[in-house]
C-alpha cells in the first residue's frame, strides 16, 4: 500500500501550491522557548525532497526537504548563539540548533563550489504559507544507509511518483547538468 509510505510530513498529503508574489518567511527551531529565528527574503528555488544522511530531516520522516535561496536573502534574527555547525568538514555547512537539534541553514564557503552563493533551507520550519514545493526526489537510494528496507523500494519511488515527485538517485538531470557545465567551465573546456 502505497499511502502507508510517509516521505515527509510537508508532501504527505499531496503538494501546496506556491503563492505568487511571495515574501518570504521566518524559520523557526524546535525549541520551546528562545527558538532561533531566520528570516528568507523572498520565494526559494529548486526545493526538493532528499534522501541524504546529512540533510536535517523532522522525526520520522524518510526523506528532508531542502530548497535554495540566495544568501543575501538569509539573516539570523534571534538567538544565533543556539546555532553551531554540525559537521565541520562537510561542503555544506549546517548550522544546527545545539538544544533542539534542528538545521536551520546550510552555506557553502567554497567559492569554486557549484551552488557557492546559495544556502539551503527547510521551508517547513516557517509558518507562512506559499513557498514553491518540491519538484523531485534526490538521492533516493540513499535512504537505505538511514535504515530503510531496501526491498521497500520500489514502493517508496512509486509513492514518489504518484506525489509527482521524480525519482533521482543523485540530483536531478537540471541541476546534474548545470554542476557538470560549472566543472567544464571551471576546467576551461570549450562547450560546443
Ligand atoms: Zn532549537
Ligand atoms: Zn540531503
Amino acid at each position: 500500500m502505497a499511502s502507508l509510505i510517509t516521505i515527509h510530513p510537508a508532501v504527505d498529503r499531496g503538494l501546496k501550491p506556491k503563492a505568487e508574489n511571495f515574501a518570504g518567511g521566518t524559520l523557526l527551531c524546535h525549541c520551546t522557548d528562545n527558538r532561533v529565528a531566520v528570516t528568507i527574503k523572498g520565494q526559494c528555488a529548486h526545493n526538493h525532497v532528499c534522501g541524504c544522511t546529512k540533510c536535517w530531516k523532522p522525526k520520522g520522516a524518510l526523506f528532508s526537504q531542502v530548497a535554495v535561496v540566495p544568501r543575501e536573502n538569509l539573516s539570523v534574527i534571534r538567538n544565533g548563539e543556539k546555532l553551531e555547525v554540525v559537521d565541520a568538514k562537510a561542503v555544506i555547512q549546517r548550522y544546527g540548533c545545539k538544544q533542539c537539534g534542528v538545521h536551520m541553514y546550510g552555506r557553502i564557503e567554497n567559492k569554486a563550489h557549484p551552488f557557492y552563493g546559495f544556502d539551503f533551507i527547510h521551508t517547513e520550519l516557517s509558518k507562512e504559507e506559499g513557498w514553491a514545493p518540491p519538484e523531485f526526489a534526490a538521492f533516493v537510494s540513499s535512504i537505505i544507509e538511514s535504515g530503510a528496507n531496501p526491498n521497500n523500494m520500489n514502493a517508496v519511488r512509486g509513492r514518489l511518483k504518484e506525489l509527482g515527485l521524480e525519482p533521482y538517485d543523485c540530483l536531478s538531470p537540471a541541476l546534474m547538468d548545470a554542476i557538470a557545465t560549472h566543472m567544464a567551465k571551471a576546467a576551461g573546456v570549450q562547450i560546443h
